[in-house]
């Protein structure tokens, strides 16, 4: 907490106080990590002579102000979890520049950890003046979000979605029917398949598609990862997998874009790593290879492209520095080569796509070739995308 191991006395009367949420939150005694982090104040020798009063005030103001240390977790799919966002959760942190941001269910910046290092990164473009606001909750399922700002943090949320000023598109109606029927199926065999999931996705799902049918709309950001890993689950074990990638094509292109609030973008590279990998049929047998003839043809090509996506977004997303950025390179470096910048050495990968890979693509490169090449994958998407039957989309939504 210092690093003298000490608070003085001005310091403690900051943190108590601090804004706490005592007259609207129950506090959680099953909570073990907070009952730990109560043990561990209470051993504290500056402390031990605090009222049981002051006590509860610091716990009460430090749940209200704490942001959850959550480091990044896109190394490999089955580090997705989906209570935590696709983070692993490394503790608590008070910080007295981040803790100040407020609410907004759709926030203009979203946060991660680098280390103990929390990092603020911009949603959207931010106008000069305009207030930095983050997410409190993810659990974003309609009405009860609303109760749950006011319970945990002690607001009633006025942000342009809760005052209906930016109201999402219905789903789909029959995007949605084939959602639920993955959710309702009652064969037993195709349940158990589906289900054997360890994270609970069918239940969520479920919960989730309650509350889009409650709402009529395609709320929540939450509950969506929940419906993509159920996509996968089944996918894995092999049911009909054509329509589980044309569901899956078009919870990406049609869903994601549609929703309000925005899928955060890290969410959206985690939904595009899991989508990847149905296109994946370079290697495969026969009976990996369940698409049409018209859609097998494409899906090497654009497995490699949608990977080249992955890495830059995720470089963009987090910082070439970062170290999941790192990380996400070096697992692609059999393609795009261990030392080279994706845009200073486009040409070079360029060459390796062709000679190597037969591929003819690289989106990155200003030359005639690169634009030929561009061209040809906005075309090939469209193509998969008409199979799925989601309306063609642009360079600009595709890139
Ligand atoms: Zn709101």
């Amino acid at each position: 907490m210092h690093s003298s191991n000490r608070i003085l006395t001005i310091e403690w009367q900051e943190i108590l106080d601090m804004r706490s949420n005592i007259l609207t939150r129950p506090f959680d005694q099953d909570n073990d990590n907070y009952a730990r982090f109560t043990a561990a104040i209470l051993s504290h020798p500056e402390i031990t002579s605090l009222s049981t009063k002051e006590v509860i005030e610091f716990m009460y103001a430090f749940y209200t102000n704490e942001m959850d240390m959550l480091v990044p977790a896109l190394r490999t799919i089955r580090t997705l979890r989906p209570d935590m966002q696709d983070c692993i959760d490394c503790g608590y942190s008070l910080d007295p520049f981040a803790s100040l941001i407020n609410h907004s269910c759709a926030p203009n910046t979203m946060s991660n950890f680098e280390g103990k290092q929390p990092r603020f990164r911009a949603e959207r473009d931010i106008s000069a003046g305009e207030e930095l606001t983050g997410i409190y909750t993810f659990k974003l399922d309609g009405v009860k979000r609303k109760e749950k700002l006011l319970k945990c943090w002690g607001f009633e949320c006025s942000c342009q979605i809760c005052e209906g000023k930016d109201i999402p598109k219905p789903l789909e109606a029959s995007l949605l029917n084939h959602a639920t029927d993955l959710v309702h199926e009652d064969d037993p065999q195709k349940l158990l398949a589906i289900t054997l999931d360890p994270f609970g996705y069918h239940k969520s799902c479920k919960l989730a598609l309650n509350d889009i049918l409650e709402s009529g709309a395609s709320w929540g950001v939450f509950p969506m990862a929940d419906l993509h890993l159920l996509v996968y689950s089944g996918y894995c074990r092999g049911l009909d997998r054509p329509n589980m990638l044309k569901t899956w094509l078009r919870f990406v292109y049609l869903v994601e874009p549609a929703s309000r609030p925005r899928h955060p973008k890290d969410q959206c590279i985690t939904h595009l790593k899991l989508l990847i990998n149905p296109l994946n049929t370079s290697s495969a047998h026969d009976e990996y290879l369940p698409y049409p003839a018209s859609v097998a043809k494409l899906t090497t090509n654009l497995w490699y492209h949608l990977r080249y996506k992955v890495l830059r977004d995720v470089q963009k997303c987090f910082g070439e520095d970062s170290e999941i950025a790192r990380f996400q390179y070096r697992e692609n470096e059999d393609v795009f080569g261990r030392n080279e910048s994706l845009s200073r050495d486009s040409i070079a990968i360029q060459k390796r796509f062709r000679d190597k890979l037969g591929c003819d693509f690289i989106p990155i490169s200003p030359t005639a070739e690169g634009r030929k090449a561009k061209e040809k994958f906005l075309r090939d998407m469209n193509e998969l995308l008409a199979w799925a039957e989601v309306p063609p989309m642009t360079e600009r939504e595709l890139l």
